[in-house]
Order: structure tokens, then C-alpha cells, then sequence
């Protein structure tokens, strides 16, 4: 039997136990998915090698990064993992947030320039995949510290942005309206911006953020991060079981995430 798990803290509201012990069941694998509660970031080690594959979430991904020996090229490019698998005794990482995210605006059409708001790990990861599809991209934040660590991308305060600028698509990677009414930036910027774009994305899921909700206003083809976290799902499954079953598994996750 295999044992995987997501570590993280806090752990409690984690949808990925539901999502991939749904997709273990259908798939007939032997296995199964559990919450681990870490605090103590320097136990992760420790706690990884206790199971055969885990994610990683909130606020270790960054640990992940730093306690694996081997590091896929995105890993190595963005900085932090949220997968990891053990065998032979080494900790191998991997980052599919990055492809989540590109599998959840497959079907935004011609984007050619991104503004994305927010600049901590999942930002990294977005302007990865972004970067990866040649895509121009500026990152901007409220305040300089996390801006000066990324030097490979364009990058700026919200207060030095252009609001006439044109994006295609606007990506809100911040954790402003998550549990407030806040959006990122100032709203008359946000207006300014959303009146020459197209799309607009949101990595939180499940609730209508403020951004979100603003930007239906100006009516554009928006999208919250729910697809994303599937998607991450399905590819950390298949690096789990080394298996390709990806639109089975999909089905699997999603269905998980409706019932009751
Ligand atoms: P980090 O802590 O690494 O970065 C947070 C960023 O948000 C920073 O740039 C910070 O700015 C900014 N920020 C936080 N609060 C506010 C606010 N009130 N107003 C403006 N800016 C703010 O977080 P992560 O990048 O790891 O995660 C961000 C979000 O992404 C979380 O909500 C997480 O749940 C979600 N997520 C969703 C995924 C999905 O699959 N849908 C996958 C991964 C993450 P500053 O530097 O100034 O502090």
C-alpha cells in the first residue's frame, strides 16, 4: 500500500485529500491520501520520508525546496515545490502549480502581455509559466522586499504602474480578499486597468473575491484559482503513481470537489 499525504499549516480546509483519495479509489489504487499538521518547518524532512509522495502547501514550499535532492528545472527556476516523492532514499521535488496554472487558461485566447499583481511563491510559479510560453509578463507588489528577489522579471510598486497600460490578462496571486473585503491595489488603479483588458484571473477559489467581482463589472471572461488546484492535482497524482491517466483523474477530482 502506498501512503501520501499534504503538509502544511494550517491543514484543516486542504481540498487535496478529498481530490486525490477520490481519484485512488476510482483509479483502484492501493493507496491512500491524509492532512499532516507541520509547525515546526524543520521537521519537513523528517516527515516526508514517512510516505511515499506528499504536496506541499502554505507556508513550506519553500522549505521543500531546500530539503530536496533532486529539483525538476522548474523547481530550480521558481524556487519552491509542492510536490515531493520519496525513493531510494532521496527526496525528489516538483512544481505543478505552474502547470495548473497554464491547464486553467487554456481557454484564454491570445494573451501576449500579463500584469500580475502579488509577487510571493505562486506569482514565481505564474510568471514561470507564463515565461515559459513567451508570454510578456510585469509583476507588480505594494511593497518592494519580495520585488527585489526577482531579478529575472519585470517588476514594479503598484504605485510606479502605468493605469492606461494594456494587459491582455490580469492575475491576482495576492491573499487580498480572502478573508476581508480587500482588493490588491487601489480600486481607481484596478478600474483604469480592467478597461484594457480581457481576462482576469484569481488564484483564490471558492468565494467571489473583490477583485473578481469588479472585474465582471468591466466585463471581462474571468476565472478563479479552482481549475488551477485541480489541475496541480491531477499532475502531482501522476508523478505519485507514475501514471498517465490525466483526463480520468481529472474527472475524478472534480467530481470529488461536488459532492457533498
Ligand atoms: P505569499 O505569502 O508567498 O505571497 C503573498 C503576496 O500577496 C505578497 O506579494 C504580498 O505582498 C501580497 N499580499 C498579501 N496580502 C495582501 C493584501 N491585503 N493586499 C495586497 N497584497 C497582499 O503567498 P502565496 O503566493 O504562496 O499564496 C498566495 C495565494 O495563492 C494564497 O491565497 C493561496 O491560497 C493561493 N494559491 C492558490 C493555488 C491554487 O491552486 N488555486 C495554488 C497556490 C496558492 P507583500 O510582499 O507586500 O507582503
Amino acid at each position: 500500500m502506498k501512503f501520501f499525504a499534504v503538509i502544511g499549516d494550517p491543514i484543516v480546509h486542504s481540498k487535496s485529500p478529498r481530490m486525490h483519495n477520490n481519484a485512488l479509489q476510482i483509479l483502484r489504487q492501493n493507496a491512500v491520501y491524509v492532512k499532516y499538521h507541520l509547525k515546526d518547518k524543520t521537521k519537513l524532512r523528517d516527515i516526508v520520508k514517512l510516505f511515499d509522495g506528499v504536496n506541499i502547501t502554505i507556508p513550506f514550499k519553500e522549505e521543500a525546496f531546500k530539503i530536496a535532492d533532486f529539483k525538476d528545472d522548474s523547481v530550480t527556476c521558481i524556487g519552491s515545490a509542492n510536490t515531493l516523492l520519496y525513493k531510494h532514499n532521496q527526496i525528489y521535488a516538483y512544481n505543478t502549480d505552474y502547470i495548473g496554472f497554464l491547464k486553467a487558461i487554456d481557454d484564454f485566447y491570445n494573451v501576449k502581455k500579463v500584469l500580475i499583481l502579488g509577487a510571493g511563491g505562486t506569482a514565481k510559479a505564474i510568471a514561470y509559466a507564463l515565461k515559459t510560453k513567451n508570454i510578456q509578463i510585469l509583476i507588480a507588489n505594494r511593497s518592494k522586499a519580495r520585488l527585489e528577489l526577482l531579478s529575472d522579471y519585470q517588476c514594479c510598486l503598484y504605485d510606479d504602474l502605468n493605469p492606461n497600460e494594456h494587459f491582455d490578462l490580469i492575475v491576482n496571486t495576492t491573499s487580498a480578499g480572502l478573508n476581508n473585503m480587500d482588493l490588491p491595489c487601489s480600486k481607481d488603479l484596478l478600474k483604469n486597468l480592467f478597461l484594457n483588458a480581457s481576462y482576469a484571473f484569481d488564484v483564490i477559489y471558492g468565494k467571489q473575491t473583490p477583485f473578481m467581482k469588479l472585474a465582471k463589472q468591466y466585463n471581462l471572461q474571468i476565472k478563479d484559482g479552482l481549475q488551477m488546484l485541480l489541475w496541480q492535482g491531477v499532475f502531482a497524482y501522476e508523478l505519485f503513481l507514475d501514471c498517465k491517466n490525466t483526463e480520468e483523474i481529472f474527472k475524478a477530482m472534480e467530481l470529488a470537489l461536488k459532492l457533498p
